[in-house]
């Protein structure tokens, strides 16, 4: 399992960030600490902090600290925002980007595509095993 280090605000390079901010259609993420915050974010990032705030992690159920985009989901069309703790999204990048070096170079498009659900049920299956052998937080 992977220690999640601390993140620093993208504008001040200064401070540690605590709002984390991640646009779902580019896939990129912004941190921001309080006061660059205030004076940086855009309305957009604004309304996405606060539905990370009120959002828990899919999995363990604590906080969510990160809104990423659900790649896995991208490979099937849907737009699909997963909402994780720090914890569990390290895990689950592990786990996915294991598999994903894995898979056999030269599928067809139909392969990959069901090579990539698979993926997804097993990585939801590994998640709900890991959360509970982890016990809860
Ligand atoms: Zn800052
Ligand atoms: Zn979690």
């Amino acid at each position: 399992m992977t220690t999640p280090k601390q993140t620093v605000c993208e504008v001040c390079h200064e401070r540690l960030a605590t709002h984390f901010v991640c646009n779902a259609n580019t896939g990129k993420s912004s941190h921001f600490c309080d006061e660059c915050f205030e004076t940086s974010a855009s309305a957009e990032d604004r309304r996405r902090s606060a539905e990370l705030r009120a959002a828990h992690c899919q999995y363990c159920g604590a906080p969510a600290t990160i809104g990423t985009m659900d790649h896995l989901a991208t490979f099937t069309g849907e737009q699909r925002t997963m909402f994780l703790c720090y914890a569990c999204s390290a895990e689950f990048n592990d786990y996915t980007m294991l598999a994903l070096n894995r898979m056999p170079h030269g599928l067809s498009e139909q392969e990959q595509l069901e090579a990539n659900q698979q993926l997804r049920q097993d990585a939801e299956k590994h998640m709900k095993q890991w959360v509970s052998e982890r016990g809860s937080q």
